[in-house]
């Protein structure tokens, strides 16, 4: 398959929409690099915890958000995150996590280390990133830019079952809680970037979407 090598592909969107899936099978299929900038903002996120940071007190996030030194792994078929060595991809899918990821990342100073260690990860390019905001201020000049969403009904039950939940209302719950501190924030809140492909997962496969983006980024050639 014949993919520019410097293409970068922005997915943003909400909660549970299928980014994840979708961004590693696409970026396995055309060959390119895979970065989830949510596992980041949870990664450091679980530090502060970790710490005993006070999550709720945005001047306390602030003065510390410089220590945790974050590594990802851009593998799609295996990516990683480490906190100071320390492998945290399951750790950073705890509740705990969840109810605290979404007000560590209205903190000024969590994003704008972020968004330089993932504009510094994109560099020459050749990668698939997602999170909420990579084609509206990480990477706006992206060559391809989706805005991923689906029903909340319909995110619910997919993330309960990956988290082995039978608790789909509690789920649907924790996630509109998240996506409404997402979209509301002052610094880079959700938003459809400018450019953006919208695609509602909401009754299409994975497969099915995943042809979608895949055939986005062909038409790139
Ligand atoms: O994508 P995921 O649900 O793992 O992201 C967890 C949280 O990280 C989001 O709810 C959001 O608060 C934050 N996030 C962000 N900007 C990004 C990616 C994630 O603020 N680019």
């Amino acid at each position: 398959m014949n993919v520019p090598k410097s293409v970068v592909v922005a997915v943003d969107g909400t909660s549970g929409s299928g980014k994840s899936s979708t961004c590693r099978a696409v970026a396995d299929r055309v060959g390119l690099r895979y970065l989830d900038t949510g596992a980041q903002y949870r990664a450091m996120t679980w530090w502060m915890l970790a710490a005993g940071v006070d999550v709720h007190d945005p001047a306390a996030v602030a003065a510390r958000a410089g220590e945790p030194v974050l590594v990802s792994g851009t593998d799609p078929l295996g990516p990683t995150i480490t906190v100071d060595g320390r492998d945290v991809s399951v750790e950073i899918r705890s509740d705990e996590v969840n109810g605290a990821v979404s007000p560590v990342s209205t903190v000024p100073e969590v994003r704008s280390r972020l968004v330089a260690l993932q504009r510094e990860l994109v560099g020459a390019g050749g990668i698939v990133v997602e999170g909420r905001d990579i084609g509206s201020v990480v990477w706006p000049e992206a060559e391809v830019k989706i805005y991923l969403t689906a029903d909340p009904a319909a995110r619910a039950a997919r993330r309960a079952l990956e988290n082995d939940t039978s608790d789909v209302a509690a789920t649907q719950e924790s996630l509109l809680a998240r996506d409404k501190i997402d979209s509301g924030r002052a610094v880079a809140p959700l938003t459809m970037a400018d450019g953006a492909v919208h695609i509602d997962s909401t009754d299409l496969t994975l497969d099915e979407v995943v042809e979608l983006v895949v055939g986005l980024v062909m038409e790139r050639e």
